[in-house]
C-alpha cells in the first residue's frame, strides 16, 4: 500500500513528488506511474524536437519547491547566458538538469513504476488503480497529473498524404526533408527558427490560420499572483472561472524576440509566410484558393487533441455521484481534492487554479496545495500518537 500514489511522470507529477519527499515523505510510500522511460520524458520529448533554447516560462518555474532554486543552481554550475529577457526565462537544457539533480537526490526515478494506469476503484480505506499489464496498485491517496492531452491534432486534409509528420507524434522521421511548417503558435515558431538555423538553399514556409500573436507569457502574468488570482478565486460561478481561463489564454502565441526572428528571415528572403487558408493536400502539392505549392515534407504543429477527460480511468471517476462538474471541469476543494483523498493538478485543477494551472507554474501551485494536505495529515497522526 503507497501514500501517495501520482498518475503522470511528467512537470506536474515530478513537482508533486519532489514536494512530497521534500516534505519528509518516505521513497517506499511513493509511487509514480508513467509509461515513458523516465521521468520529464514526455517534456523533454516535445522540446528537443523544436531545439527550444530558453522556456517561455520565468526563471522561478521550476520542479524544486525553492523559489531560487534554480537561479542557485544556475550561478553555482556557471552556466552561459543562463537566462533571457527581462522576465528571465531559463535555459532549457538547465532546467532539465536541475529536475534531473533533484530527482536522483530524492531517488525519485525509484518510484518510478513504467506503466499506464488504465482504471482506479475506491476501495474501503483505499484506491485501487489498474494498470496497462493488469497489475493492481494501492494507495491511500492519489494524484492525477496526467497532463492536458497525448494525441496530435491531424486536421483531416492531412491525414493520408505522403511526407507529413506532426511534430509532438510518438515516433518522427528526422531524414524526411520537410520545409513547409503548419502553425501559427509557439511549437510552429520554434520549428520555423530551428529550420532556418540549417541555412537550407530554399526558402521555410510557414502556413498559418490566423495572424501571428505575440505575447511573453501564455497568459498575462499578473495571473500568476494575487493581482489577478484574488479575484477569481472569489468568483462563486465556476462557469465564470472557466470562461475566464478560456478568454485569457493566448492560445497560439508567441513572445516578442521569436516573432522577430520570424520577420526578419522573410525579410531576408528566408522565410515565406503564407496567411491564405489551405483548401487542400494532395499529390505533393498544398493548395490554397488561388495558388498551388509543391512539398518536399510538411510538419504539423497543430496542437493537441484535448483527449484527457476521455480516458477511461478519468471517465470511471465521472460516472461517480460525488464526482462534480462544471463547464466539462472537476469541482475541487481548495486543496485541489475532487473526491475522498483524490487528488488532481494540471487541465484538472483549471476552476482553482486559473490561466496558468496546466504550465509549470499550474504544477507548483499543485505541489504546494498537495503538500500542505500532506503536512496537515503528519500533524494530525503524530497528535493522535
Ligand atoms: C513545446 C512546448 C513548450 C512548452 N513550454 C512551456 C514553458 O516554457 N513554460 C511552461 O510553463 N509551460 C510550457 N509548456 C506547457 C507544458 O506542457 C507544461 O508546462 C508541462 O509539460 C505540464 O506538465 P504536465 O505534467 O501537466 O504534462 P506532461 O509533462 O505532458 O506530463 C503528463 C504525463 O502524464 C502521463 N499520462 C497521461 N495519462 C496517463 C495515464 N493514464 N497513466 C500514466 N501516465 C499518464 C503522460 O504520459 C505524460 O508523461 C510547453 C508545452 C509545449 C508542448
Amino acid at each position: 500500500m503507497y501514500e501517495w500514489l501520482i498518475i503522470g511522470g511528467g512537470v506536474h507529477a515530478t513537482t508533486i513528488g519532489l514536494q512530497l519527499r521534500y516534505l519528509g515523505l518516505p521513497v517506499e510510500q511513493l509511487a509514480l506511474v508513467d509509461s515513458h522511460e523516465k521521468l520529464m520524458g514526455n517534456f523533454k520529448m516535445q522540446t528537443s524536437r523544436l531545439s527550444m533554447p530558453y522556456l517561455r516560462s520565468p526563471l522561478v518555474h521550476h520542479c524544486h519547491p525553492e523559489p531560487f532554486d534554480l537561479k542557485k543552481f544556475a550561478k553555482h554550475h556557471q552556466y552561459a547566458q543562463a537566462m533571457i529577457g527581462q522576465y528571465q526565462r531559463p535555459r532549457l537544457d538547465m532546467f532539465f538538469d536541475h529536475t534531473e539533480q533533484w530527482i536522483e537526490t530524492y531517488s525519485l526515478e525509484d518510484t518510478h513504476i513504467q506503466q499506464d494506469a488504465i482504471d482506479i476503484e475506491q476501495k474501503d480505506n483505499h484506491w485501487e488503480v489498474t494498470l496497462e499489464n493488469g497489475q493492481l496498485l494501492q494507495a491511500r491517496h492519489v494524484v492525477l497529473a496526467m497532463g492536458t492531452h497525448r494525441t496530435p491534432n491531424v486536421p483531416d486534409m492531412y491525414a493520408e498524404q505522403p511526407d507529413v509528420q506532426h511534430i509532438h507524434q510518438k515516433e518522427i522521421d528526422i531524414h524526411t526533408h520537410a520545409s513547409h511548417v503548419i502553425g501559427s503558435g509557439i511549437s510552429a515558431a520554434h520549428l520555423v527558427i530551428k529550420l532556418l538555423g540549417e541555412e537550407r538553399s530554399e526558402p521555410i514556409h510557414l502556413w498559418v490560420k490566423k495572424q501571428l500573436e505575440v505575447f511573453d507569457f501564455d497568459a498575462d502574468p499578473g495571473w500568476l499572483g494575487p493581482k489577478n488570482m484574488r479575484g477569481f478565486q472569489c468568483e462563486k460561478d465556476l462557469a465564470k472561472r472557466a470562461e475566464i481561463n478560456c478568454n485569457e489564454r493566448h492560445k497560439g502565441s508567441m513572445p516578442k524576440e521569436m516573432y522577430m526572428k520570424l520577420m526578419h528571415a522573410q525579410e531576408a528572403g528566408n522565410l515565406i509566410i503564407h496567411e491564405t487558408p489551405i483548401t487542400k493536400v494532395a499529390h505533393h502539392k498544398i493548395y490554397t484558393e488561388h495558388e498551388s505549392v509543391d512539398y518536399d515534407g510538411i510538419y504539423l504543429a497543430t496542437g493537441f487533441k484535448m483527449d484527457l477527460m476521455q480516458q477511461p480511468l478519468i471517465q470511471s471517476i465521472i460516472q461517480r455521484k460525488d464526482a462534480q462538474m462544471v463547464s466539462g471541469y472537476p469541482v475541487l476543494t481548495t486543496s485541489l481534492e475532487w473526491v475522498d483523498n483524490l487528488y488532481v493538478s494540471g487541465m484538472l485543477a483549471d476552476l482553482e487554479l486559473g490561466p496558468f494551472a496546466r504550465n509549470i507554474m499550474g504544477g507548483r501551485m499543485a505541489a504546494q496545495r498537495i503538500g500542505e494536505v500532506f503536512v496537515k495529515e503528519q500533524a494530525a497522526l503524530k497528535k493522535a500518537m
